[in-house]
């Protein structure tokens, strides 16, 4: 604990200054190990456990830890080959106009075509991709597909030249100071029109790294590509507290609709968000919603857009081909 807090002092770099925080990964030295190379891997492991759990934590390797590290570590492997082999695939789910009634774009969402374990869902490896600096290749791959994809939507189906899409950034993106020209790039080479693309960026990503996000947040409202609010109520940000950032909308977080028919207060927060919204000029998207009931509410209280199970599951690239030239996929919760 001494050893923790000793470390934990602000450090003065010239430019910057870093607080660091350490945590410790602890193996007990038992007969067990012949070689060095091992307790130090079994130590890192620790670590790795202790880091995840929060900042300043110490954790001691067991034998429960080391049968997930093994399987993490050959995920992990996995993951890096599915991203060079390009067995990562985007669905989409539509995001509807509450007024028209009409498909109005598309949030992208990452699958993973896994030979053994079929779709793997982002849950289960865009936290694994972060931690393993996976995270800038495949975000990169996402966004490039998402852009390819709805510039080909836009060209191909008459009526749909003003789809939008949403992709999904991680903050880790964000902090990597090369984002906006990622962004840059993927638009130009799918020659996708800069104000097609929404990036959903979630309040903790925008709390969080303030600093370093801001300028990021600054270079991708210069490209003029919008930024919408992801998760929105989940967190501790009211709306004021974000009002000094260029952000075109909110996507109000599923548990809100989802208790909407039946709880008093998500229904009192959930109107109080939209007029707020509204005065300040940012539309709303209700994500998750499931029943008829929700969105009769939702409409009632002049709600923008919508997306959820009640409207579409997410589809895939042909699935959307298929809805947009008129026909209807086959339709699997997923
Ligand atoms: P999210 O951004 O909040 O995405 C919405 C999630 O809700 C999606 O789960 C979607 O399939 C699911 N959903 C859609 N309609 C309904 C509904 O009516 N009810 C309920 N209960 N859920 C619904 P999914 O695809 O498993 O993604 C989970 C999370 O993984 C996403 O949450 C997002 O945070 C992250 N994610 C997904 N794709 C990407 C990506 O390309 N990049 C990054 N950084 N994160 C991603
Ligand atoms: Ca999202
Ligand atoms: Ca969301
Ligand atoms: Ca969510």
């Amino acid at each position: 604990e001494r050893i923790l807090e000793s470390v934990a002092r602000p450090v003065d770099l010239g430019e910057q200054t870093v607080t660091p925080s350490l945590s410790m990964g602890l193996a007990l030295g038992t007969p067990e190990y012949t070689s060095a190379d091992e307790l130090l891997r079994d130590a890192d492991t620790a670590l790795y456990r202790a880091k995840e759990s929060g900042k300043r934590r110490v954790a001691i390797f067991d034998s429960e830890m080391r049968n997930q590290a093994v399987k993490r570590l050959a995920l992990e492997v996995e993951l890096r080959r599915a991203i060079e082999a390009d067995r990562i695939d985007v669905h989409y789910q539509p995001i509807f106009d509450m007024a028209s009634q009409r498909i109005r774009g598309f949030e992208a969402l990452a699958r993973w075509d896994h030979p053994m374990r079929g779709t793997v869902r982002p849950s289960e490896f865009i936290g694994l991709a972060e931690e393993s600096g996976l995270m800038h290749a495949l975000g990169k791959l996402i966004l490039r597909k998402a852009c390819r994809d709805t510039r080909r939507w836009r060209t191909d189906f008459p009526g749909r030249e003003n789809l939008w899409v949403n992709v999904n950034v991680s903050g880790l993106q964000l902090e990597d100071g090369t984002f906006a020209k990622l962004v840059d790039e993927a638009l130009t080479e799918s020659g996708l029109d800069r104000s097609a693309l929404n990036l959903e960026l979630t309040e903790s990503v925008l709390m969080r790294g303030r600093a370093a996000a801001s300028g990021a947040i600054a270079a991708l409202a210069e490209l003029g590509t919008n930024i919408q609010l992801d998760d929105f109520g989940t967190g501790f940000s009211s709306l004021s507290s974000l009002s000094d950032l260029p952000i075109s909308a909110l996507k109000l977080d599923h548990e809100f609709i989802s208790a909407g028919g039946r709880c008093e207060a998500d229904r009192v927060t959930v109107r109080s968000v939209l007029e707020m919204a509204h005065v300040r000029g940012l539309k709303v998207v209700a994500e998750g919603v499931e029943t008829a009931e929700q969105m009769k509410w939702l409409r009632d209280l002049g709600c923008d857009f919508v997306q959820g199970y009640f409207l579409s599951p997410p589809l895939s690239a042909k699935d959307v081909d298929i809805l947009l030239g008129g026909g209807t996929p086959k339709r699997r919760v997923a």
